[in-house]
């Protein structure tokens, strides 16, 4: 059986590599575009803290955070390379009010979910001992299951292990009107308007700022700090915070002024003004599509798509190309696709 994949961001790497492992004759192609979601993004594997209501994606994501230690084992002996994939822990922080309800909400969903691991009210000095960077006074929860990953060396790792297993990736654009036998697999993040598919694919412009803690470093867990905002260590001294979310039709991915001072503000509300450099800004546009889920599914007997992986693509990207993988070879899979293979009228 052939199989092409169209777009090789964390979606299209992550189906060729479970493909290849199967044996299958697998192309990628993939044209680096720039604004890649997968290149940009800040790598929390922790999806639990979320207070998305949404069982559908629950679902997705509880299942890829669960699959995600035995799959890097795999891929780091099969590409030789460092993902960057760490399970220390995450550290959540609530205004005072909402702490007592969140910490509820956070332990029902580890009583459920052995994966989520020990949730632990932090003391101030046991949070400064975790993260003696911070000046924050909120209260803290260390969520023990709480892990990380690099995008990009995550991406580099799937290639590795795809090439040395026979795979072809090539750096260049799809040539759409190419005829060829078996399934062509679009997951091409973004850029998926120009497929005109059903779910109509639309994207957010997320903006990411890079740090350095002056003159020291420690490892240190992610923090999902207040609203939308969160802090990861990626190594040394550097971090990253995040992130802005800007509806948008736009390509540009040039940082604007606006989401600088917006972080920059950000980041003075976490850390003391005279003890970080403000380093870049990156900027990725997060794919979306109806109802905020992912759509994995065939939209004619030989296409399939799998896009709008939205703000939590990182963390179930690997699954979803584990469990496609399965399906497009008739083998039995634990997800249900019904769950995200639907076209809604309006969409
Ligand atoms: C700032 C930021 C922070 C994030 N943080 C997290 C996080 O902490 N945790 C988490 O789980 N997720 C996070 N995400 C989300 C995650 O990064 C994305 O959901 C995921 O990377 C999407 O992967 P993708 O492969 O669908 O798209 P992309 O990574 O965008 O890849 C699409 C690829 O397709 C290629 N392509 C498109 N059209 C064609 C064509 N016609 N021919 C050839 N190639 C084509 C493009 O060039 C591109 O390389 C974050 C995203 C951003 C932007």
């Amino acid at each position: 059986m052939k199989f092409t994949i169209v777009g090789g961001g964390l979606a299209g790497a992550a189906l060729a590599y479970h493909l290849k492992k199967f044996d299958c004759d697998v192309t990628v192609y993939d044209r680096k575009d720039k604004g890649q979601a997968t290149k940009a993004s800040a790598g929390i594997i922790c999806p639990w803290v979320s207070q998305r209501r949404n069982k559908k994606w629950y679902r997705l994501v509880s299942k890829s955070a669960a699959f995600y230690p035995s799959f890097i084992k795999t891929l780091e002996k099969d590409s030789q390379m460092d993902t960057g994939y760490k399970q220390n822990g995450a550290i959540c922080l609530f205004k005072e009010n909402a702490f007592e309800k969140a910490t509820k909400r956070i332990q029902k969903k580890a009583d459920e979910d052995i994966n989520v691991g020990q949730v632990t009210a932090l003391s101030k000095n046991e949070l400064k001992d975790l993260h003696p960077f911070l000046t924050t006074t909120y209260p803290g929860l260390f969520v023990e299951g709480g892990g990380q990953v690099r995008g990009q060396k995550l991406l580099l790792a799937l290639k590795t292990a795809f090439l040395k297993l026979g795979g072809q990736w090539l750096e260049t654009d799809y040539p759409a009107d190419q005829e060829h036998d078996g399934y062509t697999i679009y997951t091409t993040g973004a850029w998926g308007i120009e497929q005109n598919f059903l779910p109509k694919i639309s994207h957010q412009r997320a903006e990411i700022m890079h740090f350095n803690i002056k003159d020291k470093s420690k490892e240190t867990p992610v923090v999902m700090a207040l609203g939308p905002t969160y802090i990861v260590h990626l190594e040394d001294n550097r971090y990253v915070i995040g992130t802005t979310h800007i509806d948008t039709d736009s390509f540009l991915t040039e940082p604007t002024e606006e989401s600088y001072q917006y972080l920059k503000e950000e980041l003075y509300k976490y850390f003391q003004e005279d003890e970080v450099e403000i380093v870049k800004m990156d900027v990725g546009l997060k794919p979306y599509t109806r109802d905020f889920l992912p759509f994995i599914g065939f939209v004619d007997q030989h296409t399939f798509v799998i896009n709008g992986m939205g703000s939590t693509g990182l963390t179930a990207s690997p699954f979803v190309g584990s469990e496609v993988a399965k399906l497009l070879l008739g083998k039995e899979t634990n997800l249900d696709f019904n769950d995200y293979n639907y076209i809604n009228s309006e969409t």
